[in-house]
Parts: structure tokens; C-alpha cells; sequence
């Protein structure tokens, strides 16, 4: 006889779990045992389904690193009981819990599936059930004893994505978000069907390696024609400050003015990191293909290439909390690690 699946739930809120305040008309997080009610079907769908609520739910605007360290811990601690983990999470910031559990979990060869809803578990309408259930089935997906998808995903609306490639775009339909530098790993319509060659498989014999120490010392730096010096410096002279993601234009592009050189230069020479990202939602940073950004490569900065504002964020606060010579942080950075990235 086969073995039953098991998965295992961890629910932090997010409107998934939300009603409506009688009196002040807001969304805000309902009872665990009421949300639990709202969903007969699991208890139906021949898996053995564990939850782990993270009281008191919440919004995940509120969401911070010790909720990513509780979920990685949370994972490694069941490691071997189940064969996947779904987390239920707000969409706000899904993306970046799914980026930083993508570096936490190192050689991950069981499926973690965040999934979350546009509208609340009890309204008529809701994407809640539809989501929660596809991201149980994937959970589970299994062929010849392997995890179909052995990645840290987002899964919602009908699209499995690497959850390291993913933004929220969309605050209003039930499409939430896209993968724009990277193909989804799955499809869900009548059948789910799942793309292999994108799907990124651990080498054989692998063990789990949890890491969960976090620098949060960064901060992200957003040009705009007109920026001013005054601006730039307050930021790269942020006390402790250890890294900046640089949202440049185009293709990672940035003013060529002198102060602005300056001030990147003066930063770098501090031991600062900065990393370029263009402001583009689909593309990657070419550094030294405009004028306008070799006076970047001349300051040091370095490339993001293709990667998202929540990937780096999280590569950066994951590294400078793990590592401490630069030169170590450099090198992982500048690399893929679990593939949110395509270096050119
Ligand atoms: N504000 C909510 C949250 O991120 C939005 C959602 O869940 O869709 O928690």
C-alpha cells in the first residue's frame, strides 16, 4: 500500500485569514478556529494535513526576519515527517518571505509553497480555497519517490512561480503576481502541468542546511531625474549601513554627474556594497553598455543582473548575516544561488 502524503500548513495571515471589523469597516485577522471552519475540504483530500499557526495571525505588511527564521526553523524541525509545506501568507509581501526561505533552506529537495488570497477565506468569491488546495496537490506532487518541485514557489491564481523570481503586481485581481525574468514552473488548469527543465532539482544525497542568521543593516536607493546630493548621502551615510540595492534606469543606468560619482565611489571605498537593479520590471542591468552606467562599474557597484528588488534585499541581509569578509559576500552575490538570477 502507498504511503499516505502528509503536508504540513503554516499559517501567518494575510487576508486569506481576514474579516471584515464591524465596526471600523478594516480587514483584519479572524480566530485561527474560526478560519479552520471555513475549510471542510481539507479534511477530504486523503492527505494528512498538519497546521501550524503563527498567533496572532497577521497582516504581512507586518511580516519581519524572525518570522522568516520561525518558518525555516519550523521546516527543518518537521523535515522528515512530511513530504511538502504550504505556507498561507499575506500577498504584500509573499515575495520576500518566498525570496529569503529560497536562501535559508540550502539544498531543499521538498516542495515549500507559499500561497495566500486576494479575498478572504469566507467571502462568496474568494480565490482562497481554489489556491490553498493547488498548493496542497503540489505539495505533494510526486514522481518515482522525487518531489516534482523541490523549490521554495509562490503559487497562486493558476501559475506556480520560482518564489525568488516573483513580485506582486497586481493589488485588485486574483493574478497577484509575475515572474518576469523567469518561465512559471507549472500551470494549473484541468491537469497541473509542470515545465521540468525550469524546475531546479538538488544534487543527489544532498542534506538540508538551514541558515538563518539575517544583517538587516541595508537599504534600497531609487533613482529619479532630479535625485539631489543631499539625498544620496543621507542615504549611503546611514549609521551601520552595510549594502544598497540601486534601483537605476533602463538597462542600469544612472546620472553621470560628478557628485554622484563621488558619493558611490566614497562608499565603496568604505566597505559599503552596491548593487545595481534596474528599475525595469522585465530585463537585466548591462553595465557598460550605456555611457551612463561605466561610471557605476568605475565606482564599484555591482551587477544584479536580472534579479528582483525582494530577491536582493533578502541575498543581501541573508549574506551579511552569514558571512563576514566581504570578499565572501562579493562572491555569492555576484553567483546565482538557487537560481534567482541569470548572469550575463
Ligand atoms: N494586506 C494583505 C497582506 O499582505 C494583503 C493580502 O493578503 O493579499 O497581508
Amino acid at each position: 500500500m502507498e504511503k499516505e502524503s502528509a503536508v504540513l500548513l503554516l499559517f501567518t495571515g494575510g487576508t486569506i485569514s481576514m474579516s471584515e471589523d464591524p465596526t471600523t469597516g478594516a480587514l483584519r485577522p479572524i480566530d485561527f478556529d474560526r478560519l479552520l471552519d471555513y475549510m471542510p475540504e481539507l479534511k477530504q483530500t486523503g492527505i494528512r494535513i498538519k497546521s501550524i499557526p503563527f498567533l496572532p495571525l497577521i497582516d504581512s505588511s507586518d511580516v519581519h526576519p524572525p518570522v522568516w527564521e520561525r518558518l525555516a526553523k519550523i521546516i527543518e524541525e518537521n523535515y522528515e515527517d512530511y513530504d511538502g509545506f504550504v505556507v498561507l501568507h499575506g500577498t504584500d509581501t509573499m515575495a520576500y518571505s518566498a525570496s529569503a526561505l529560497s536562501f535559508m533552506l540550502e539544498n531543499l529537495s521538498k516542495p515549500v509553497i507559499f500561497t495566500g488570497a486576494q479575498l478572504p477565506i469566507g467571502m462568496m468569491r474568494s480565490d482562497a480555497k481554489e489556491n490553498m488546495l493547488t498548493a496542497i496537490e503540489i505539495a505533494t506532487a510526486k514522481e518515482s519517490g522525487q518531489a516534482i518541485v523541490p523549490e521554495v514557489c509562490i503559487f497562486f491564481e493558476d501559475t506556480l512561480f520560482r518564489g525568488n523570481r516573483t513580485t506582486k503586481k497586481n493589488a485588485e485581481h486574483f493574478n497577484a503576481f509575475n515572474s518576469y525574468n523567469y518561465p512559471p514552473l507549472a500551470k494549473a488548469g484541468v491537469h497541473i502541468k509542470y515545465f521540468r527543465s525550469y524546475i531546479h532539482y538538488p544534487h543527489a544525497g544532498t542534506k538540508l542546511r538551514v541558515r538563518t542568521k539575517i544583517d538587516q543593516n541595508i537599504a534600497i536607493l531609487k533613482l529619479f531625474p532630479g535625485i539631489t546630493e543631499h539625498t544620496v548621502n543621507a542615504i549611503l551615510n546611514i549609521p551601520n549601513l552595510k549594502a544598497v540595492v540601486l534601483e537605476s534606469f533602463g538597462a542600469g543606468n544612472a546620472p553621470r554627474c560628478t557628485w554622484f560619482y563621488d558619493s558611490l565611489k566614497e562608499a565603496t571605498l568604505r566597505g559599503i556594497l552596491i548593487v545595481n537593479k534596474t528599475q525595469c520590471s522585465t530585463g537585466t542591468v548591462e553595465m557598460g553598455r550605456y555611457e551612463t552606467s561605466l561610471n557605476l562599474v568605475n565606482a564599484g557597484v555591482m551587477s544584479g543582473f536580472d534579479s528582483t528588488t525582494e530577491a536582493l534585499v533578502t541575498k543581501l541581509m541573508y549574506l551579511l548575516g552569514e558571512y563576514t569578509l566581504l570578499d565572501d559576500v562579493k562572491h555569492r552575490l555576484s553567483s546565482s544561488m538557487c537560481g534567482e538570477m541569470t548572469v550575463i
